[in-house]
């Protein structure tokens, strides 16, 4: 019997990976880079805002570095109060819990309110956070097709009532930039006496009057009783939330393994949202440079022929289908000076291969010009060169 030896194992899998041009790279990037950054999430430019870094600043004065502590032991800090209550006032929602990431809020969220007797129905270009939570709570787990609720209806009638139901979808779909259709989801869960859980991560900030999202005061906690959002996006600093009722809120508080096992999140942190949310409100300029940006955007990549999906949102993809070539046009406009993100499988399906497009209100209309300039040129490349990297 041969023994199988980690060094191998590692190295065969890295081939496997690296022939399918699947295999990733993290580029450095320093605190003054002049790169234009088409790629992160920073929908209304608020990470770079100095109140904010005041404001983490000051919340670490005032607190400490760390909260030294869970929250159920004694790391929770009058600024996480604060915190939550004005996340429950943005939602229009009873209570909020704040978790140190929406991975975990999503983890903690259906591990807590899911069991092997739960059926869980998911959207299939849901957020690997939740295809994560539910598999972590043992849960039996159904896909439905995109933003099909005929599908989702199909699904739920075959599934025997007896067991809780719970459907989860992205607000916004964070690969593709579509909303989900979420009265017909509300509804159809509802038909069924399931729950609907939305996470909101790239919706918070950005749509909805004040900001508060795809679902936020448009939807009440009885056609959304589950709504996670996440403040690394458009608020520009860190951590989650789950809004809902009073019953849900602390649910979680006893039962969600991310909330009990983990250090809450660094005080100057949720100060520095604190100043977020001032912002969101103080500043829907904000909101309203991005929505024109948008609009631009897509009427000059219209007049490229560029292959766009179907969004109103910032997160707009060019879906190429093939890994090498997704990979060609996002180095070529590195060269140029702009960054993307080059998204491939498992994290989009395979064939599906994208550069995911992000825009911001801190882009100016320069930079705006240089993206397009660039993509003309990565589309006049391409078609030169079509048969090598079309594969
Ligand atoms: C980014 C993202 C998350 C994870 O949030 P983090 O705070 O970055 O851990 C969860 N859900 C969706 C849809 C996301 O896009």
């Amino acid at each position: 019997m041969t023994l199988c030896d980690w060094p191998s194992h590692l190295a065969e899998r890295a081939q496997a990976c690296r022939a399918s041009h699947l295999w990733r790279h993290r580029n450095t990037r320093q605190p003054a880079s002049r790169r234009r950054d088409f790629a992160g999430n920073d929908y209304l430019g608020l990470s770079r805002d100095p109140r904010l870094a005041e404001a983490m600043a000051k919340g670490a004065r005032d607190y400490g570095t760390g909260a030294r502590a869970s929250h159920l032991v004694n790391g929770h800090l009058a600024v996480h109060e604060a915190l939550e209550q004005r996340l429950a006032e943005l939602t229009g929602r009873p209570r909020a819990l704040l978790f140190s990431t929406g991975y975990m809020a999503n983890l903690g969220v259906i591990q807590a309110l899911c069991d092997p007797r739960t059926r869980v129905f998911q959207d299939r270009l849901n957020h690997a956070s939740l295809l994560d939570g539910a598999r972590l709570s043992g849960a039996v787990s159904r896909r439905f097709h995109h933003r099909d609720t005929a599908d989702l209806e199909r699904l739920l009638e075959r599934s025997p009532a007896r067991h809780p139901r719970l459907v989860v979808s992205d607000g916004v779909f964070s690969m593709d930039g579509d909303v989900a259709d979420i009265p017909g989801l509300a509804a159809t869960a509802r038909r069924h006496a399931a729950w609907l859980m939305v996470d909101d991560a790239h919706g918070l900030g950005v749509l909805g009057e004040r900001g508060d999202g795809c679902v936020g005061r448009a939807y009440g906690i009885d056609e959304v009783p589950v709504l996670v959002g996440t403040l690394g996006k458009a608020l520009g600093t860190a951590g989650a939330f789950v809004a809902g009722s009073e019953a849900l809120i602390e649910h979680l508080i006893q039962f969600a393994r991310p909330y009990t096992y983990t250090t809450a999140q660094p005080p100057g942190v949720a100060a520095a949202s604190l100043a977020a949310l001032d912002l969101l409100a103080e500043e829907p300029e904000r909101r309203e440079r991005l929505h024109a940006l948008i609009a631009r955007f897509r009427t000059a990549a219209e007049r490229l022929g560029l292959p766009l999906v179907a969004s109103t949102t910032p997160i707009q993809p060019i879906v190429l289908g093939d890994n090498a070539t997704t990979l060609a046009w996002a180095s070529r406009l590195a060269e140029r000076g702009i960054q993307v993100g080059a998204i491939r499988e498992p994290t989009v399906p395979r064939g599906k291969a994208r550069l995911r497009i992000t825009l911001s209100a801190a882009h100016a209309d320069d930079d705006l010009d240089a993206l397009i300039d660039a993509l003309a040129e990565c589309r006049d490349t391409h078609a030169a060169t079509g048969e090598d990297t079309a594969t």
